[in-house]
């Protein structure tokens, strides 16, 4: 790959200028945001912290090499059928690790979004990513599966007066009832409400070249639900927040913490986790889009530390391998990525790994299952309403 120069600036995206037209500055065909495409100085400080590469050690599978397979789409040096553009928007998990650590500012998530919605067109589209997309809009269906498994039940029309809107994820309702059901119980009457009617915030849509489509969704549900929305999910939380404004949203972890901080009287009275007449060890699977997209990371480490002990893996900040719809498009793939931190909680040899995404719940459930771990997979809500003795209680035997 050939080196950029280098603007030796850690200058946010949108203000680097891109460079003046020459005669050999080479035709845009428009696919990308210029000003996003041009920001990468090719300095390669992501490639550690890229689960693809670290997996390849292959440029291509780099956050670096995709840039440069994003400018060579963009210049028409490679065409749309080219398969390395296939494979590698494909296998990209679209974690945004690489954001984290970038000195020059460039918002990987978008230029992703920007190629999968020009590449993932027409015959190219991927089969799940099709579904994902069709899957989520069919709501009456979601809707009646959260009422079926008891998901928080709908109260109405948004309140005016709540702190916070609950909003009830489409897999959470459909998969993960107990959850939304828990953060009601952490909650005093009437803080946070649950509006009827929700729909799909449209995370998937993003991570799955339908953009447009995203970006419609979150607005719609922004209207259903005006003020904060609190969210129990990193992927759609980091989605609403770069539709809807970063203030308009709050994850779990950040909002309990404030909120009992504010009202110290209204935080339950959280008892300790045991396990086996013991003190549990517990360990956290972050979600990416909540570290990497909405810069939350501390909060959930601080609530589990309040009722156990907390132990810290060495890979609880990289993605576990579900994002989004990853862990069903490239099952082989998903489950290579995973099983770093399969090994990690074994090795920690956990009581419980605690999550904070339902995708994540999900790939872990199914991982820890496989590998007939000891250890159980909990989402931070589930926890916390144990710890306050306002859920069924362990009874591992
Ligand atoms: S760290 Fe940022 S600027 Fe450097 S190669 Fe990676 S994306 Fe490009
Ligand atoms: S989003 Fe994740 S997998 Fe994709 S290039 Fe960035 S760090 Fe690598």
């Amino acid at each position: 790959m050939s080196a950029e120069p280098s603007s030796g600036a850690a200058a946010p995206a949108t203000t680097t200028p891109p460079p003046p037209p020459t005669d050999e500055t080479p035709t845009r065909r428009g696919i990308f945001d210029p000003a996003l495409l041009d920001a990468c100085i090719s300095c390669g400080f992501c490639l550690p912290v890229c689960p693809t590469y670290t997996l390849t050690h292959d440029e291509r599978s780099s956050p670096r090499g995709r840039i440069t397979l994003m400018r060579a789409l963009e210049t028409g040096r490679l065409d749309d059928d080219d398969p390395t553009l296939q494979e590698q928007a494909s296998f990209c998990l679209g974690c945004r690790a690489c954001e984290s650590v970038c000195p020059a500012g460039v918002q990987y998530g978008h230029l992703l979004e920007q190629w999968r919605d020009h590449q993932w067109r027409g015959r190219h589209v991927p089969p799940i990513a099709l579904a994902a997309r069709a899957g989520v809009r069919v709501t009456p269906a979601i809707t009646a599966a959260g009422r079926l498994r008891r998901a928080a039940r709908q109260t109405g029309a948004a309140r005016p007066d709540a702190t916070a809107h609950l909003m009830l994820g489409c897999a959470e309702r459909a998969l993960f009832p107990t959850i939304s059901r828990s953060v009601l119980r952490l909650l005093p009457p009437g803080v946070v409400d649950v509006p009827s009617g929700q729909g799909c915030c449209g995370a998937l849509h993003a991570h799955n070249g339908a953009s447009h489509e995203a970006e419609t969704l979150a607005e719609e549900l922004g209207r259903r639900m005006p003020g904060t929305i609190l969210t129990t999910a990193g992927g759609c939380g980091a989605h609403l927040a770069s539709v809807l404004g970063r203030q308009r949203v709050q994850e779990l972890s950040e909002f309990l913490l404030a909120y009992w901080s504010e009202h110290p009287d209204a935080e339950p009275d959280l008892g300790e986790i045991r396990v086996d007449g013991r003190r549990a060890r517990i360990g956290l699977q972050e979600s990416c889009h909540l570290r990497n997209g909405m810069g939350v990371s501390a909060p959930a480490r601080e609530l589990i530390a309040r009722v156990a002990d907390y132990v810290e893996l060495p890979s609880a900040g990289s993605c576990c391998g579900s994002a989004g719809t990853y862990s069903v498009l490239r099952p082989q793939d998903s489950r290579r990525v995973l099983q770093t931190h399969l090994d990690e909680v074994e090795a920690a040899d956990l009581d419980y790994l605690v999550t904070v995404n339902v995708v994540c719940h999900r790939q872990m459930i199914g991982g820890l299952r496989r590998s007939r771990s000891r250890t159980r997979a909990i989402h931070l809500a589930e926890l916390l309403a144990q710890a306050a003795g306002r859920s069924t209680p362990d009874t591992r035997d």
